[in-house]
């Protein structure tokens, strides 16, 4: 159903409503705030800096409560953003020099956004971007203005939103969003998609098309998007939320059975978490146990590394809420790229995603790894439970035996202490590095299981920074030279006999999950609320069909291609 126009979809889920035109308050229109001397404008500048960094600090903590820890730390970085020395002191200058202190909290702000942007750097422009919402903020708090909401729950139409804005609506009373920028890597649609609402972003000329008009209606599915819809394309939108429904309501019927194809080849569906309490909701969601325990997230968040004891505890957790018989894989912190450590002291890289990053850090940091490993060993015994490990960032033989290594130093440490320890840990390593893939043959050899982070894998193959958003086009997993590498890795691991398993993002997209299971991938990892959607496409397609996806795939020389035939099968099965 061709929408009238057309963006990217950012979050799914369909939202009808009146238009709420957002427009960011810029320097013009911002009321003067009338102070009786100098030291009251730097008094009032520094207080209003503090007071919206805890506005921030306390929408991260609404985030946290939503269970998004994650996406909460976008707005913890904004919250120091806004007590950024540099950017305090400048204005205070500034308003000691005599201009008015909301001029000068603005431009203060400003030298730094320009700064930011003429990086020439997408990433770095985002945080640009972020920046001025956080001044925004500043002046808000400065002159006691309030947050400008819609009168009733409206759609939310912009050229760009602060993801700020997002976090702080009142329950309710935004619909959905449309933005004529962004990206679907952007933070505002990462809290979208967080906050449950529907976000279709990169809608060309959508500003002009809503001039004047009072209802809009989005597809956060499809992208489609509808300015004063007529009755027509109301009914094809509501019957889509039909089929929709009726598609979930069938997957969540599913929940509780084994996943397999219709033809009966198990898959084993298993759950990516970041904390002991993640586990719970997995196993609600149906998992045969977790594949990919994200421990940076235990590391992050706080001013030290979490002890030994803190860290047993939290994977005794995980592993009790699972029991015997069924996997908790803990992946060893995969610190550095995107997720650095400031408390580790480590030296700033010119390029993290190519640095010092995770098993990487076990060549410097052997005590690090050590601790979590012993932790691991110890949680498992005090569990009754065989452990399960395995190591991101690995690209050469040397860090698979780095890391059985270590884990084997850890066990003997902790036999030493006279703790309940099991015989073995089952060991593995991600695949995410090209290099890992061609070594798969020999690295087969010395574990016990692959497991496919195609995130990275995507951006180390394509060369895409994946949180670069002016790259989102190339940070498509379906693209055949990751589908071909993947092929190279299962055939790597079928000589040896070792099971392969994928955790990244392609594995939490049903398309994704059947290309995935057709090259021969025997386990796939995703959030838990994926699970549902990935066991309903996978009972409506044959072990033959699958295959013959992923043949034509493997034939195929660009991801939108792949995700077209993908869509074949899909939408043939309703
Ligand atoms: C991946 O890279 O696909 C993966 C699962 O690891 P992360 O997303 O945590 O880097
Ligand atoms: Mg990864």
């Amino acid at each position: 159903m061709p929408g009238r126009l057309t963006g990217i979809p950012a979050a799914p889920g369909i939202a009808r409503g009146p238009v709420w035109r957002y427009r960011p308050r810029g320097a013009a229109g911002v009321p003067v705030v009338a102070v009786s001397s100098r030291g009251e404008a730097e008094l009032r500048i520094r207080r209003a800096a503090a007071a919206a960094a805890a506005q921030l600090q306390a929408l991260a903590q609404r985030l946290c409560d939503l269970d998004h820890p994650g996406d909460a730390e976008i707005l913890e970085a904004q919250a120091l953003m806004a007590i950024d020395p540099a950017i305090v002191e400048e204005a205070v200058r500034l308003a000691r020099s005599g201009l008015d202190p909301v001029e000068a909290v603005l431009a203060s702000a400003e030298t730094s956004a320009e700064a930011l942007a003429s990086l020439d750097d997408a990433l770095l422009a985002a945080r640009a971007a972020d920046v001025r919402d956080v001044a925004v903020r500043v002046v808000r708090a400065l002159s006691g203005a309030h947050l400008e909401l819609p009168m009733v729950p409206s759609v939310a139409v912009a050229d760009d939103i602060p993801p700020s804005l997002l976090a702080e609506m009142p329950p309710g009373l935004l619909l959905g969003v449309a933005l004529a920028g962004g990206s679907p890597t952007a933070h505002v649609a990462i809290l979208a998609r967080s906050l449950g609402l529907p976000a279709v972003v990169a809608v060309e000329a959508l500003l002009d098309a809503v001039h004047g008009a009072s209802e809009i209606a989005i597809d956060g599915e499809t992208g489609a998007i509808f300015v004063d819809p007529d009755s027509a394309e109301l009914q094809a939108l509501a019957d889509r939320q039909a089929i929709r429904g009726d598609r979930d309501r069938a997957a969540t019927a599913l929940r509780g059975t084994p996943a397999a194809t219709a033809d009966g080849q198990r898959v084993v569906l298993l759950a990516n978490i970041r904390s002991a309490d993640d586990a719970t909701r997995a196993l609600e969601a149906g998992a045969d146990g977790v594949g990919l325990f994200r421990t940076e997230y235990l590391f992050m968040r706080r001013q030290s590394a979490p002890t030994e004891a803190d860290q047993t505890s939290e994977y005794r957790r995980a592993m009790e809420a699972f029991g015997p018989g069924r996997p908790v894989v803990i992946r060893m912190a995969d610190i550095g790229g995107d997720k650095p450590i400031p408390y580790l002291g480590r030296p700033e890289e010119p390029n993290p995603f190519l640095g010092v990053r995770a098993i990487r850090l076990g060549h410097e940091s052997r005590e690090l790894l050590l601790t979590q490993l012993r932790a691991i060993w110890r949680a498992a015994g005090l569990a009754g439970v065989t452990p399960y490990v395995m190591a991101p960032m690995v690209a050469t033989i040397a860090d698979a035996r780095l890391l059985i290594e270590l884990r084997d130093e850890a066990r003997e440490a902790v036999v030493a202490s006279g703790a309940e320890c099991p015989d073995r840990m089952v060991t593995g390593v991600m695949i995410e590095v090209p290099s890992a893939a061609i070594l798969a043959p020999e690295l087969a050899r010395l574990v016990d299981f692959f497991s496919i982070g195609t995130n990275d894998l995507t951006q180390y193959v394509l060369a895409a920074d994946r949180g670069n958003p002016s790259l989102a086009g190339l940070q498509d997993a379906l693209h055949p030279a990751v589908l071909r590498t993947i092929a190279t890795v299962v055939a790597g691991a079928d000589a040896a006999g070792i099971p392969v398993a994928a955790c990244g993002e392609l594995a939490g997209d049903p398309a994704g999950a059947l290309v995935l299971v057709g090259l021969g991938v025997d386990e796939l990892s995703a959030e838990p609320r994926l699970l549902d959607g990935i066991r309903a496409a996978l009972a409506d397609v044959t072990g033959g069909q699958v295959r013959e996806l992923a043949a034509r795939a493997l034939a195929a020389t660009d991801a939108e291609t792949v995700r077209a035939y993908a869509r074949e099968i899909l939408d043939a099965k309703g």
